[in-house]
């Protein structure tokens, strides 16, 4: 071979292989010049990747309709699908049960908290029966600790047991099209 004969493909540009400079190397990965690798092919026979009625194929990544039974690679989307809703629900029900027990920890404190009532509570009553004989306005202020003491734990409890509530909504209630939803959200 001579210094002028040329393997056939010269005029083919290879990718580069050899990096210039890390400066251009960062540059081009936050410009997105690099071909991205995932794979999903988005034309106009398949759905916008991240819609609701997308799915990704587990077997080929590519984006397909939500609605098909199997993709056009052959894998049984509607198994894939079924198989994210037993994981879903098994997990919103973990979920639940670890919030339950989470708000019956927080409020043991506070259904003790309660019993610093009682002593302001026995105090107006004390001092009626054994020196007034009737309620007077003064002893009725002994109660206003009491109100309190009761409004504020009221205000703790509901506003702790709030997330258990919205839970044991969507426990009772949910459907598959609840989970479609929440995919869809998770997935944006
Ligand atoms: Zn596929």
């Amino acid at each position: 071979m001579s210094d002028t004969d040329f393997p056939a493909d010269v005029h083919v540009l290879r990718p580069r292989k050899v990096s210039v400079s890390s400066k251009l190397d960062s540059f081009l990965d936050k410009a997105g010049l690099v071909p991205s690798c995932s794979g999903e092919l988005n034309d106009n026979t398949r759905p916008i990747a991240g819609s609701i009625n997308a799915i990704i194929c587990a077997d080929c990544s590519q984006v397909e309709y939500l609605t098909r039974d199997y993709c056009r690679c052959g894998h049984y989307l509607n198994g894939q699908l079924q198989d994210e809703f037993i994981v879903w629900e098994r997990n919103i029900h973990s979920e639940h049960a670890e919030l339950l027990g989470m708000l019956e920890r927080t409020l043991k404190p506070l259904r003790l908290y309660y019993l610093l009532a009682i002593p302001f509570m026995l105090v107006p009553a004390v001092y009626a029966i054994f020196w007034s004989g009737s309620f007077t306005l003064s002893s009725l202020l002994w109660w206003m600790p009491v109100l309190l003491i009761a409004g504020a734990g009221a205000f703790a409890e509901s506003l702790f047991s709030r997330p258990l509530k919205e839970s044991t909504c969507l426990v009772e209630n949910y459907t598959f099209d609840t989970f479609i939803e929440q995919r869809h959200v998770r997935h944006l």
